[in-house]
Parts: C-alpha cells; structure tokens; sequence
C-alpha cells in the first residue's frame, strides 16, 4: 500500500483496524487478509455509496473546476464536456484561467474538438468577469452544463484562493445553488503532494470531489485513500488517457481490485 501511494499515516490506522478485526473474527489464516482488507478499503472509499455527479433539479448546473497547473484541469474538462453532449445535454465552457499563458487557448481547443463554445475574455483578465459573462451566457442560451475552468498557479496561494471565492461569489448570486460542484483535479503520479493539494484546496475553496487524473500510468493512485480517510472527500471521475473517451466514473471497488493486482 506505500509502494500504491496511500501514505504512511492512512496505512498504520488500517493496520491497527485490520489487527482488531483480526481479533474479533479470530482469524488464523493468513489469506483472509487481504480480502478483508479489500473489504475495508472499498467501504471507506464508497462512504455513503459512489456518488454521481450533483445536478441542477432544474435549469444549469455549474462545475467549477480547480487544482494546480499540469494537472489535467482542461483536459478533464473537454472529457466530460464530451461525456455530457453523448448524453444529450449543452455544454458551455468557461476560460477562467486567465493567468497561464496559453491556458484559454487550450480550452478553445477543447471547445472546438468536442463541439461547444467557450466564453472568454482576453488573458490577464479578472477571473471573476470572465464568469460572470460566462453564467449571463448559459442562462440566455438556455444550457445544461457550465463547466468553468480555473488558474491553477501556487507560487502565490493567498491571491489565488481570493480569485476562487470571488469567482464562487459570482457563481452563487447569479445561480442560487451554484456551483452544483467543485472539482478538484489531482495528478495520480504526484503522490504525496496531492494530500498536500487537497488539503490546501480542500479548506479554502468549498471543494466537493476529486477527479483523479494520468491512472493510465503507472501509479496506482493510493492516495486517494489518504484524502478520503483524512479529509472525506469522494472521487468522481478517473482520468485514463490524453483523449476524449478517457474519463471514468469512479468506481471503488474496481479500484481496490486494481490497488493489489
Ligand atoms: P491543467 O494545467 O491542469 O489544465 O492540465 P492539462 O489539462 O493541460 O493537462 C496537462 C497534461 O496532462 C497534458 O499533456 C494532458 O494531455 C495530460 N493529461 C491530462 N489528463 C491525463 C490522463 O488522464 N492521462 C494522461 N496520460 N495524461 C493526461
């Protein structure tokens, strides 16, 4: 489980519970280890069961993605901006990271590949603007899904999490209920630092879920066991691959599969 990234601290406490389960079952046989600890691990992960995605009851629903650069936030977004129209729904992206320098052209990209229009602004511009004229857009075109991109740059934490409470600001008071989601985006193979991310993420921007990115690698992406048993926060989606079909629901128990195979 270290070698899967699940981090030390997690690994000791599901010793300790696997040594009392051990005791209450009276267990003496080795191969009953694993299976139980599978058990433990999927109930864990699954918490009140694998959550879909919250939806709008009626009108827009809004996603508000976040996560540092390099992470696979775009690339998440064009997947399940793509998952969304196979389902019949419209979709409209907003270029919210005006910050990194080429980051709305990438999204435009994103917009043009799956079919769905991007609301931008030009680059350095205020964040929150960009979703303001983003939501005024979805409600005159009448759309299902806004899902709306952020900067994703740390060397200056306090102001970027001031930029993603006043983009949430401007999500709320346009859209009572908005944002149905926030995403946070961690890379599978950062290890480590993605505890650290969302523990950072986690506290100062609302975050609702984690989508779990690059699993098509070698990392297992352990540490998503970590965050759930430290900071409850479920994983929704899976990211497998650079293309549009490439993004799973996450599913617990296949994941756990994977985690000893
Ligand atoms: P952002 O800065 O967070 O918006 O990250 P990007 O979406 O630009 O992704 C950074 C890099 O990771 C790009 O080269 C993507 O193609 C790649 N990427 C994103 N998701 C995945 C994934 O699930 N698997 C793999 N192998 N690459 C991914």
């Amino acid at each position: 489980m270290i070698g899967a990234d699940v981090g030390v601290h997690t690994v000791m406490e599901l010793i300790d519970d696997l040594r009392a389960e051990v005791r209450k079952r009276k267990i003496e046989d080795a191969s009953e280890l694993q299976p139980i600890l599978s058990e433990k691990l999927v109930e864990l992960l699954k918490g009140d069961g694998d959550p879909g995605l919250r939806m709008a009851d009626s009108g827009i629903t809004v996603i508000l993605f976040v996560g540092v650069n390099g992470v696979g936030k775009t690339t998440t977004i064009g997947k399940l901006a793509h998952r969304f129209k196979s389902e019949g729904k419209s979709v409209l992206l907003a270029a919210g990271d005006t910050f990194r320098a080429g980051a709305i052209e990438q999204l435009e990209v994103w917009g043009q590949r799956v079919g769905v229009d991007v609301i931008k602004q030009q680059s350095g511009s205020d964040p929150a603007a960009v979703m303001f004229d983003a939501v005024k857009a979805a409600k005159q075109r009448n759309v299902d899904v806004l899902l709306c991109d952020t900067a994703g740059r740390l060397q200056n934490k306090t102001n970027l999490m001031e930029e993603l409470n006043k983009i949430f600001r401007v999500i709320q008071r346009e859209i009572p209920g908005a944002p149905h989601e926030v995403l946070l985006v961690l890379d599978a193979t950062t290890g480590q630092n993605a505890l650290n991310q969302a523990k950072l993420f986690g506290e100062k921007s609302g975050v609702t879920g984690l989508v779990l990115t690059k699993l098509d690698g070698t990392a297992k992406g352990g540490i998503v066991i970590a965050i759930r048993n430290e900071l409850k926060l479920p994983v929704k989606f899976v990211g497998l691959g650079e293309k549009m079909d490439d993004l799973q629901q996450f599913d617990s128990e296949q994941f756990v599969h994977a985690l000893f195979a």
